[in-house]
Order: C-alpha cells, then structure tokens, then sequence
C-alpha cells in the first residue's frame, strides 16, 4: 500500500478536516466580534468532496479523522455526512471538536454512529466568564452537553485554551473535575489565531508555567506515558478517575511526532497548523483531477512537511500569524 510519509520519516495517518468556517459563538482568541470573512457557500468543500478526499487519504494509511471547524455542527446535515463517513472501514476512529452548545440532543446518535472521541471546548466553569470570553449567553446548553456527554459511552476530552488574567484562576477548579469523573482536561497555549495576531499580555502562560499552577495545588501528579503521537503532555493525579494534559500548540515543542495534517472548510491542505496553506484541493477537484492524480499530489505535498512549526511559520508568503483559528480548522 502507498503510505503518506515525509522526508523526516514522519508518516501521516491523521487527517483534521474543517466542516465549515462559520460559528455559532464568537471566542475572543479565535475571532473578532464582528467582520470575520466567511466565505461563499459555494467556496466550502462540499460533503461530497470532503467524502472522496477522506476516501483517496484513508487508500493511503489515514486512518484517524477529527471533524472540526467553525463548529461543525452548525453546518446542514452533519449527522449526515458523519454517519456516511462512518462506513468508510479503513477509518477506526472518526473524533469532533465542538463548542458543545447545539448537540445535546444529539449525543445517542453521535453514539450509534460510532463516533470515538468528543472534545468538548469549555474554558471556564463560570457563566458570566463564559458570556464574557464565548460573547453568546449558551453556558447552560453547553453543560447539558457536558453532563450528557459524561453519561454517554463516548471518549470525552475537555479542551481549555488557557488565557492570561481571563481563566487562570480556575486551571485547579478544572482538575478537581478529573477526581471522580472518567474525562480528559487538556489546556491548550492559547496561539495568535484570532484574526489579529498576539494578544498582548504580561504573562505568558506556556506549558512550564501551566505545570507549576498545578504543582501549587498539588504534590502527586503521575505523568502517563503519552502516545508517539500525542499532541499533549498527559497526567494524572493520584486516586483521580479522569486525566489531565497540557498542549504546547503554541511553543510545538512536539512537532518531531507529528502525525496530522488540516484541510480547511475551502478546501486548503495545510502539512502544518502555522504554515498558511499549500495547495488547494476544491480547485484541484473542481477542474477534474481524478483519484490518481490525488493520490500522487497527497504523496509529493506530504513529502515536503516541513520539520516543525517555526520553519512552518518562517516559510509563510504571507508572514503574520493572525488568521482565525475557525478558518484553519482547529
Ligand atoms: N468550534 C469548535 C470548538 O470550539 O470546539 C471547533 C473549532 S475550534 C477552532 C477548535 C479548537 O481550537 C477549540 O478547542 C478552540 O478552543 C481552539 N482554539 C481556537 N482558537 C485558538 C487559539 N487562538 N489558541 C488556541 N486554541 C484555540
Ligand atoms: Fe467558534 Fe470554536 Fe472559534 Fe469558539 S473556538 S469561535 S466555538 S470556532
């Protein structure tokens, strides 16, 4: 079988596919209030598209696919599309991000489906915080979802981007969830993908700094042996059901196991979260390229991942790392 394999020896068997670019929420480290550019509808990868791009990728090792966006559940037919792509046999594992805050009445199905892991974005425990950092009042909603979540058989993973002087004080509040419930809470370094580049901040708040606001709270934290390509640095406090892990998406201190690549919801491949895209294959579908020809540009494009994020960043056309994480498909 033809494998997707960088020059590093990297091979590739995890795809992260954004649905769309649209959201029913609007987080401040992912997008401005107002004047985000969504794209034509027609701009969007169709179900159809998506479909046979999955299909064509999963002929060469992908066997791992995170549906994400924009939320992917604001898009029509969804559960559709997701129930068709849960016949694809050489997937084992079809995993969704979500903001969590249109699905509660969706969890069985998600479980008939198959669907193996949820990742639940929620950043704090509080309504009005939520308000302030989501700017939409679904905090209720959301927590149906969590707690439906919880009762259901699917993998649960709680994403927290961690944001100076915003949810800081609550990283302990977070792990105290792990004590008796069978979840993982990931804190996530908030990165510059909100439509205008960095936050200005007086802390950094990386994944050394996270690790020591834990230790102030705890003294046995078991690290676990993470996956070769894990994207973050996982624990346990000792007798606590659930797990915690800290992503160091924005230091990539864990580039050397990468084993994703993204299409966006318009249909960019992207070999890395920060480069700014390298091929478009809506383009590429759309004037006729046939499965071979697929084939053969995932093979060459894969081939050239570059070694990590910096070079990634470095090798940009266009230098500043400021889109929407929405667009990229986080
Ligand atoms: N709307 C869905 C959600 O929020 O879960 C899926 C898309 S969202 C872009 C995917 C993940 O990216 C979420 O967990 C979100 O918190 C995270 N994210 C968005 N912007 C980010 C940023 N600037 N830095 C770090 N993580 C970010
Ligand atoms: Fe929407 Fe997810 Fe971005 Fe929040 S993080 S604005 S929920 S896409």
């Amino acid at each position: 079988m033809k494998k997707l394999t960088d020059k590093f020896g990297r091979e590739i068997t995890y795809l992260r596919l954004a649905i769309t670019d649209r959201c029913n929420l609007r987080c401040q480290y992912c997008m401005p209030a107002q004047g985000i550019d969504i794209v034509n509808r027609n701009e969007l990868l169709t179900y159809k598209e998506m479909y046979r791009i999955t299909r064509v990728l999963s002929d060469l090792g992908v066997n791992k696919v995170r549906l994400t966006g924009g939320e992917p559940f604001v898009r029509r037919d969804f559960i559709n599309f997701l129930e068709s792509l849960s016949f694809n046999d050489k997937l084992d594992q079809i995993n969704i991000t979500t903001n969590g805050a249109l699905i509660a009445n969706h969890i069985s199905k998600l479980e008939e489906i198959g669907v193996s892991t949820i990742n639940l974005s929620l950043d704090t425990l509080k309504s009005d915080k939520f308000k302030q950092i989501t700017r939409r009042d679904v905090f209720v909603e959301t927590i149906q979802t969590l707690d439906k979540l919880l009762a259901s058989k699917l993998t649960l993973k709680l994403n927290v981007v961690v944001q100076p002087g915003v949810n800081t004080d609550e990283i302990l509040d977070f792990i105290e969830i792990t004590k008796n419930k069978n979840l993982g809470v990931r804190f996530i370094e908030e990165m510059p993908f909100n439509g205008k580049g960095l936050r200005k901040t007086d802390e950094v708040w990386n994944l050394d700094k996270i690790y020591k606001e834990i230790e102030k709270g705890y003294q046995n934290i078991i690290p676990l042996k993470d996956k070769k390509s894990s994207t973050s640095r996982n624990f346990r406090i000792e007798n606590y059901l659930g797990t915690f892990g800290i992503i160091p998406a924005f230091t990539r201190t864990i580039c050397n196991d990468c084993n994703r690549i993204r299409i966006t919801a318009t249909g960019m491949f992207k070999n890395c979260l920060f480069d700014d895209g390298v091929f478009n294959l809506r383009d590429f579908i759309r004037a006729g390229a046939s499965d071979d020809e697929l084939t053969q540009l995932f093979i060459d494009t894969v081939h050239h991942k570059p070694e990590n994020g910096f070079i990634a960043e470095a090798n940009r056309k266009n230098k500043s790392v400021s889109e929407s994480m929405s667009t990229i498909g986080g």
